[in-house]
């Protein structure tokens, strides 16, 4: 795949860049190993310094990055620029808290003195997709350069303009040579990394697809991973609700990034005392987005992030369709030029539809009406994903024991999920495995190593 910016807005080709070799990319892995030399022995403090200073810049240069993440992939400047925000947020987290992350940890014995201590490892890899091009990165590389980890990112062919500007921040604020490296590779070269001795994991956000074959690359070559993969998030609404407060936060949950979140809401579960109220309110607040350009602040749905995944995503809602699903609202693309997917509301899919167990990575929302909360439960479950999850309902009691009945990674009570620092990210089943963000995100590429003695 070519490594190209277009703006989907309009079409517009932005930046064409010509990949590394095979050789080039092995160079990248000499100095990213040659780096973590040093940087494995570089203090907690003097890591801390080059963080703090990195989400310093992030913050300076909010309107700039954000206007090019707007650019390169369609996201609304609002979005944009919280993204940004985010990012200067997750690096203080681990620049901050890393000393007590990776604080040794006493292990009780009878007979001796026991701890772990928390080592790097040496150079990890990481595969990262668009939809939130720092995000993701950002994600990634700042705990595992607060652990004394050295970084390679290969991002997603069509954001180059953000991979190239992520390192150069890095840069910009002295980090050492080699620690955080982008690799302009398509992803055939992947493997060449992944199969390096010296890389010792990776961690990949992304389709089920490629995580599969990155962790086939992993296991192959016995190295760790990380897979943060799809999702097909219940949002489950049960009969004891305020029926327009909730429709508020569907759109919340689904429109977020124009629907091309892992973690949106996608299927919308909803008990039948309150079906038809909510499908009404929720029909409603879907027909008022405004579509138009990310750019303008009065837009609320900008376009897909290509022309490819808008063409994807019909094909998908279509084949429901032909399988019987009814539109309760869209179904199709507008009229205008861009990447650009009608606000959409399917209801009827049933489990042999094709598109029942795909994630919908776009403003489409599929609502199914059951019985009682035992049946919303059952259906939930009824995925091969296991990402993120929702529950809505007044009696915050029950809330909990329907979360607790849930087979997914996250589930958030009378909100829709969302990502926080602090708090843990990923899923189960074919969502992936391994957590990104909190402490349990610093401890995934560090060696727990015992250390004993009498
Ligand atoms: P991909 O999974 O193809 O892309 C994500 C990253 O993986 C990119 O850097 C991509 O590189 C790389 N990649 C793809 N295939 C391989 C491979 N075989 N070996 C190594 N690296 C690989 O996502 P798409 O952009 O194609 O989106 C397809 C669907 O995936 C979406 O519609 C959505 O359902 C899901 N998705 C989920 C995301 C999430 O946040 N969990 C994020 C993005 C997509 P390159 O760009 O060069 O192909």
């Amino acid at each position: 795949m070519a490594i190209i910016s277009i703006n989907p807005a309009t079409g517009e080709t932005l930046l064409t860049v010509d990949p590394l070799t095979t050789e080039q990319t092995i160079a990248a892995i000499d100095r990213a190993d040659g780096a973590y030399r040093d940087w494995k022995m570089t203090s907690l403090d003097g890591r801390k310094s080059f963080l703090l200073k990195f989400a310093q810049r992030l913050r300076s240069r909010s309107e700039e990055l954000a206007h090019l993440i707007t650019r390169e992939m369609g996201k609304r400047i609002s979005e944009s620029r919280y993204e940004i925000e985010y990012c200067a947020k997750i690096s203080e987290f681990y620049a901050n808290g890393a000393q007590k992350f990776l604080a040794d940890e006493p292990v009780p014995v009878d007979d001796a003195d026991a701890f772990i201590q928390y080592a790097p490892l040496g150079v990890i890899m990481g595969v990262m997709p668009w939809n939130f091009p720092f995000y993701q990165v950002v994600r990634f590389a700042t705990p595992n350069i607060m652990a004394g980890n050295t970084v390679l990112v290969k991002h997603a062919s069509n954001v180059p303009q953000c991979a190239r500007m992520i390192e150069s921040l890095f840069h910009e604020c002295d980090l050492p040579d080699g620690v955080y490296a982008n690799l302009f590779i398509p992803s055939e070269l992947v493997e060449v990394a992944v199969s390096d001795p010296r890389v010792q994991g990776v961690s990949l956000t992304g389709s089920e697809r490629a995580g599969a074959s990155v962790a086939a690359m992993a296991g192959q070559n016995l190295k760790r991973s990380v897979l943060e993969l799809g999702g097909n998030d219940p949002f489950i609404v049960l009969d004891d609700v305020d029926v327009d407060e909730i429709a508020d936060l569907a759109i919340k949950g689904r429109i977020v990034n124009a629907g091309q979140s892992c973690v949106a809401s996608k299927r919308f579960i909803v008990v039948k005392a309150v079906a038809q109220q909510f499908i009404d309110a929720f029909k409603k607040r879907m027909s008022q987005l405004t579509l138009g350009d990310p750019t303008d602040e009065a837009t609320t749905l900008g376009p897909l992030s290509t022309e490819a995944a808008a063409v994807n995503l019909l094909e998908q809602v279509q084949s429901s369709i032909d399988a019987g699903a009814t539109i309760v609202l869209g179904g199709d693309r507008p009229d205008r030029k861009g990447a650009y997917f009608n606000p959409t509301i399917l209801t009827g899919v049933t489990p042999d539809m094709p598109t029942f167990d795909q994630e919908l990575f776009g403003p489409v929302a599929t609502v199914y009406v059951v019985d009682n909360e035992a049946e919303a439960i059952e259906l939930a479950n009824h995925s091969t994903y296991g990402l993120g999850g929702s529950v809505f309902c007044k009696d915050i009691d029950r809330a909990r024991r329907a979360a607790r009945q849930i087979e997914s990674g996250m589930v958030f009570i009378n909100q829709p999920t969302r990502s926080q620092a602090e708090l843990p990210f990923g899923g189960v089943k074919k969502s992936g495995y391994g957590r990104e963000l909190s402490r349990l995100g610093i401890l995934e590429f560090v060696n727990k190593k015992l250390i004993h003695h009498r």
